[in-house]
């Protein structure tokens, strides 16, 4: 066994710092043979949904019980029958219908997978009534994990019938290898408020018992902390939350200077997390997310309706939309076919125009019409527009749609540095740090080992970002930052003092950027920033800013 490193990185999904050694839930699917008549599979997966009610009914959290009975009733769907009976004969006593059985599972889920976002999150149901008929038809259930003492629970991922097996009064935070943050672990924990993790690489390699501190707002966990690393997390995440609780509305400096808070997200879902984390709207709507497993192009109509659900609890509030970022590290099947030697340098986002222009003109037409009849402010940008042509060529499409905001990102270093005459062609600019960091440091941002690079603190970064914000300050356009950032308070303010108006981030983000930011003016953002530009590296640029915004 490897030894995993000291530090553990994922995603936070709940905010909130646990200590305590770990307890691995490891689901292992018994692979022995399925002996069975499509009958007895039939009336298996009655006894299936039937485990799920009783379970549903013995669990205390709404969540999981929602979750429970939803997987009970779709154990029960005829259409499951159907599908598992369509690849076998009646009557005949099979030796083995494991494949078979999932092979049925595996169209569902391919269905669910296809629509993308929520519903391939709740593909896991599907596994979990899989594996549970599995279990049951070949004689291997078992009774799962029982938590007797406060324990931190760690697993590949957990299904909701895993959270109501473990007695998860005794789970101080939950932390999963798997999973995104609409997954049942997130959901799950928000419900129970306690710390989570997700999409933590390595988490199941360390041992049973192993002593942890799971930070579920860094989205860290350390391995054997030490006391006082432990106090100051908690001293931290006290602060935190007392300052975040005690701000509420609309962001704004100390000065009063209004700063809209804006929230990432990628399907309806995320629309519905960014309302309750207060945001001020939907700064990035990252379009691709609904797509990135569809093999051929969804209909106008199919797109018109999936953008609904994003748009419909915005009513009142502003939406910026991006087209389509298919390509690099989000390919999309249906428009991403041809293999490319350097990806992140191809025909990705706009540029996709030059191979598939059709996909990027019915997805603005569909864009439009999604937003008939629903009171949101519409905004339309581009990724990846790196010339004034393509601005203009972009800002001519939409508008031939009736779309009345038409911006572009700036995360080229090309957009950046010429934006007096790439903004000069639409109406805002909105700042994709996560690019536009990897492509001034020409470090790709998904290799770990170049992470002192891709940080957005560094100097070079950070004039770059302001040669662009000037220049959009003097056409009088509005420019945001919607990359990672945004989310990052120190940096938040600094970005502010460099020219920027707006900040979109992950809804779990918003509430402690907008603390922060109550407690700064803007001429101590532009003093921080000054300070911030003049460094020699991304450290010196952090230490400078943070000794003069203060704060924690
Ligand atoms: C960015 O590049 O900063 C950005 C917001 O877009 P994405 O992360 O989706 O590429
Ligand atoms: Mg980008």
């Amino acid at each position: 066994m490897s030894i995993p490193p000291a530090t553990l990185s994922g995603i936070g999904v709940s905010p909130g710092v646990a200590v305590g050694p770990i307890r691995k839930v490891i689901n292992v699917v018994s692979t022995d043979a399925v002996p069975a008549s499509p009958r007895q599979i039939f009336e298996a997966l009655i006894l299936v949904g039937e485990d799920l009610e009783r379970a549903a009914a013995n669990v205390e959290l709404d969540v999981a019980k929602e979750v429970l009975s939803a997987q009970s009733m779709i154990a029960q769907d005829p259409a499951l029958v159907e599908a598992i009976g369509a690849r076998l004969d009646q009557d005949i006593i099979y030796p083995d219908t494991r494949a078979d059985i999932v092979a049925a599972f595996g169209g569902f889920k391919e269905a669910l997978l296809a629509i993308g976002g929520y519903f391939a999150e709740r593909a896991a149901d599907l596994d979990e009534i899989c594996n549970r008929l599995l279990a049951k038809l070949s004689g291997t259930e078992s009774e799962g994990l029982v938590l007797t003492s406060p324990t931190i629970v760690v697993a590949e991922d957990l299904t909701p019938a895993d959270t109501a097996a473990l007695n998860l009064k005794f789970a101080l935070a939950l932390v999963v290898e798997k999973g995104g943050p609409t997954s049942h672990t997130a959901i799950v924990a928000r419900g129970l408020g306690i710390p989570a993790i997700v999409g933590c690489s390595g988490i199941m390699q360390l041992e049973d018992g192993t002593n942890v501190m799971a930070d579920g707002r860094a989205g860290e966990v350390v391995t054997s902390p030490s006391e006082a690393s432990i106090h100051e997390r908690q001293i931290r995440e006290d602060a935190l939350r007392a300052r975040a609780a005690s701000v509420t509305g609309p962001g704004r400096l100390a000065d009063g200077t209004p700063v809209k808070l804006l929230a990432n997200c990628g399907d309806g879902d995320g629309s519905v997390a960014a309302v309750s984390a207060g945001a001020e709207g939907i700064g990035l709507f990252r379009t691709e997310l609904l797509f990135l497993d569809s093999v051929t192009e969804p209909s106008v109509e199919e797109q018109i309706q999936m953008y609904r659900t994003v748009f419909t609890p915005m009513v009142g509030k502003r939406v910026v939309v991006r087209t389509l970022d298919a390509g690099s590290d989000k390919p999309v099947p249906y428009i991403n076919a041809i293999h490319e030697e350097n990806p992140a340098l191809g025909v990705r986002g706009w540029r996709l125009t030059r191979t598939s222009d059709g996909v990027l003109t019915r997805q603005l037409d569909a864009i439009a019409e999604a937003a008939k009849g629903i009171e949101i402010d519409l905004w339309v940008m581009a990724p990846m527009i790196n010339t004034p042509a393509e601005a203009a060529d972009f800002a001519q499409r939409a508008r031939s749609f009736g779309i009345k905001h038409v911006g572009v990102m700036v995360e080229t270093p090309a957009a950046a540095i010429h934006a007096d005459r790439v903004l000069a062609e639409v109406d805002f600019g909105s700042f994709g740090t996560n690019d536009l960091t990897q492509y001034v440091m020409a470090s790709d941002r998904l290799d770990s080992r170049l992470s002192d690079m891709t940080t957005s603190w560094h100097p070079a970064v950070l004039r770059t970002i302001h040669i662009a914000a000037q220049a959009a300050g003097q056409l009088i356009k509005p420019i945001g930052v919607c990359g990672e950032a945004a989310a990052n308070p120190h940096l938040a303010a600094v970005l502010l003092g460099l020219g920027v108006n707006s900040l979109s981030m992950a809804p779990s983000a918003i509430s402690e950027v907008r603390g922060f930011l109550s407690t700064v003016d803007l001429a101590t953002c532009q003093a921080a920033a000054q300070r911030a530009i003049g460094a020699v590296s991304a450290q010196e640029a952090e230490a400078l800013a943070k000794e003069i915004l203060g704060g924690i």
